[in-house]
């Protein structure tokens, strides 16, 4: 496999992954062909959607080594995942064994600076019992696929946000697990944005209260104020959230995790507050525009904060700034 950027993200897969069964206890991994997977079609995950991932990254460093970013966080939520699914917990150091041993295989095809290696820890139910409606799988996969990619932010493409307050992305008790589910539910309303009102996301924020988007955290930058909302069971704890919020309060921001409401944001907006989305795929997406219940679009003014948190991050992550929180894990 060459190393070279693919178009698109997350399409191109490294030709093998590394694969443990749990049943009554996890088996030590193997390697085996990343395009087939051997299920049962009555396998739990395919009926009841007993599945959780983890995205993380592996980065090329300036000096040639190759680094994961804060692997410990990933490794601690899908354990958290699995726990609210019911499934087999993954042992974290078998996990992060295995994270380390498929980016030391890759390292050779990990894309130079904006590019990286995204790795895709996925947990699945696969005993084969469709009585088991209401009952957890006993037996599980756990697998990390390896992926390429290119930088998935592309600087002045505008990102214009529905504000949705009718409907929310996920039950609310499941927002902060990464599971296949609360993206099948959040899609209808996704698609519906997209081809009422052309916007590429949408903000989630049930009876007014800002939430994400389907599958990023959200940020306010207002004057000297970064403002998000604080952890709960609604939504998903990011990684990169976490970040730049650290980041943000190094650089002599004041960090408030504090519940705002929609008219709180437009007014923020409407006095030149910055917005932005974080997730690991794009670090920090700065907002452009955003689409309000009463079909009003406001547009950012400006998306230059946004632009040197997101500098910072990847700053650390490429090893081109010194990482003061120990958030990189050497491959080499
Ligand atoms: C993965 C994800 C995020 C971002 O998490 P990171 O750890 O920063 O990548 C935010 N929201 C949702 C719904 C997600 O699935």
């Amino acid at each position: 496999m060459a190393r070279v950027i693919p178009q698109t993200f997350g399409s191109t897969f490294y030709d093998e992954m590394v694969i443990s069964r749990y049943e009554d206890g996890w088996q030590p991994p193997k390697w085996q062909p990343s395009n087939a997977l051997t299920l049962h079609a009555g396998a739990h995950v395919l009926h009841y959607s007993s599945t959780c991932f983890e995205g993380l990254k592996a980065f090329r460093q300036e000096d040639g080594r190759t680094a994961v970013f804060r692997i410990d966080d990933h490794v601690k939520r899908i354990e958290n995942s699995a726990k609210r699914l019911y499934l087999p917990v993954p042992d974290a150091a078998l996990l992060k064994g295995m994270i380390l041993d498929i980016v030391a295989r890759t390292a050779d095809i990990i894309p130079d600076a904006p590019g990286s290696l995204y790795l895709r820890p996925t947990l699945i139910g696969d005993e084969p019992q469709i009585g088991k409606a209401g009952t957890p799988s006993d037996t599980a996969l756990l697998y990390v696929l390896a992926s390429p990619v290119g930088d998935y932010f592309v600087p002045g493409t505008p990102l214009n946000i529905l504000v949705e307050t009718r409907h929310q992305r996920c039950a609310p008790h499941m927002g902060s697990v990464k599971s296949g589910g609360n993206y099948a539910s959040a899609l209808y309303w996704q698609m519906q944005a997209k081809a009422e009102y052309g916007a590429q996301q949408v903000l989630f924020c049930p009876d007014e209260d800002v939430q994400e988007t389907g599958a990023s955290n959200f940020i306010l930058i207002d004057g000297n104020d970064v403002i998000t909302k604080p952890l709960s069971d609604e939504f998903l704890h990011g990684v990169t959230r976490m970040s730049v919020l650290t980041i943000a309060q190094d650089m002599g921001y004041n960090v408030r995790e504090e519940q705002f409401s929609v008219g709180d944001l437009r007014r923020a907006i409407e006095n030149g507050a910055e917005a932005a989305l974080t997730g690991t795929a794009a670090v920090i997406a700065p907002v452009t525009s955003f689409i309000f219940d009463d079909e009003t679009t406001v547009d950012v003014r400006s998306q230059e904060k946004s632009l040197v948190l997101r500098n910072a991050v990847m700053d650390i992550q490429y090893g081109r700034s010194e990482d003061t929180h120990n958030w990189l894990t050497f491959v080499d």
